[in-house]
């Protein structure tokens, strides 16, 4: 089958590789639409410390079921059938770890992510355990491929709003509205906080706003300028005077990083969703000061693909906005490429493959 492979960092291939085999309790299933993250564009810049090469990325998928394993749970067995359009969770658990027996296998210590530290959909075909398969028929009416390709990146920010159990009375500030960022955007929303966006890139506010952003908020070029003072002062008033009453960092910097701290209000919540690259050093004073609870957010567990499902469903996310473009496999390896030469200028970019599977 035809794949796009990273055979080194700095490239990216088409290339021919062997059809995968389910093993006992997997579907086999045909890749239609594949988004790209940020990490896709680490991976292939060769910035993921977790992935190694040769490496088939993608983990944002909406597929069809080509066959099912002969014996399935009931359950599932009840609600996936050959032809059904799907879309899955790309992580893996390995059920005893502290995390997993707590219950939070989102978390599990020794987690394989498709296109990571295993190989990726961006291929024609994948085999996937069917526990990890949520059908576009969980939601009445279901959903399309382009909207089963976006939950699984819409999950990581509605798991971030859930750790920092967001409720209606709370005011929610969201630094960074890139992918991760819109999904916390539009989680807070429909719990209905209310809920202040800050990105550098306005077009990002714009669909923050669509996704239901009450406010939103363009810091200045340099965090130490006075104008970060002045973006502090925006957040207070927006805010009662108090600051937000959550923070979710969405960006990784060790200034985002500190300034979830300082902008958050007294006893409140702040959930980090970044991963900084550089150590960040901080004034702990705040912490005991403010009393507050910090936590972290990792991947997305089963409910949050079913919230952001039906979420999807009612149709009043901002999908046309949301997403870049659409653009056939053929073209992955330039689109990798103009990418990587300008990160800032593409939204979510979809890969389709319906074209190279015109004869499956
Ligand atoms: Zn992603
Ligand atoms: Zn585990």
């Amino acid at each position: 089958m035809q794949a796009l492979v990273l055979p080194e960092p700095g490239r990216a291939v088409l290339a021919q590789i062997p059809d995968p085999i389910p093993q006992p309790g997997e579907a086999l299933l045909r890749v239609r639409r594949v988004g790209l993250c940020g990490s896709d564009l680490n991976s292939f810049r060769g910035l993921n410390p977790l992935v190694t090469y040769p490496r088939v990325p993608g983990h944002e998928i909406a597929a069809t079921i080509l066959s099912l394993p002969a014996s399935m749970p009931e359950t599932l067995a009840r609600t996936l059938s050959v032809g059904m359009d799907v879309t899955l969770s790309p992580y893996t658990h390995c059920g005893h770890c502290s995390a997993c027996l707590a219950g939070r296998t989102n978390a599990c210590q020794f987690n394989q992510t498709l296109g990571v530290q295993r190989e990726g959909a961006l291929a024609e075909l994948v085999a996937i355990p069917v526990e990890r398969l949520f059908p576009a028929t969980l939601a009445n009416p279901s959903l399309t491929l382009e909207e089963l390709v976006l939950v699984e990146p819409l999950t990581v920010g509605f798991h971030a709003v859930a750790r920092a159990q967001v409720t209606a009375s709370d005011s929610v500030l969201i630094l960074g509205a890139g992918g991760v960022g819109l999904g916390a955007v539009a989680a807070a929303a429909m719990r209905g906080a209310t809920v202040l966006a800050v990105d550098r890139n306005p077009d990002r506010l714009a669909v923050a706003r669509q996704a239901g952003a009450t406010h939103t908020l363009v810091p200045d070029a340099d965090p130490a300028a006075p104008a970060a003072q002045a973006l502090a002062e925006q957040i207070r008033s927006l805010t009662g005077g108090h600051g937000p009453g959550v923070v979710i960092e969405a960006i990784g910097t060790p200034e985002t990083f500190r300034a979830a701290v300082e902008l958050v209000a007294f006893a409140g919540r702040v959930v980090y969703i970044g991963y900084a690259k550089q150590p960040v050093s901080y004034e702990t004073r705040l912490f005991v000061q403010k009393e507050l609870d910090i936590r972290g957010s990792r991947n997305a567990l089963p409910e949050d693909f079913r919230a952001v499902i039906a979420m999807l469903a009612q149709r009043r996310f901002p999908l046309q906005a949301a997403i870049g473009c659409i653009v056939p496999l053929s073209q992955a390896p330039a689109i990798f490429e103009r990418w990587q030469q300008d990160p800032g200028a593409f939204t979510k970019i979809v890969l389709t493959l319906d074209d190279c599977q015109a004869t499956r």
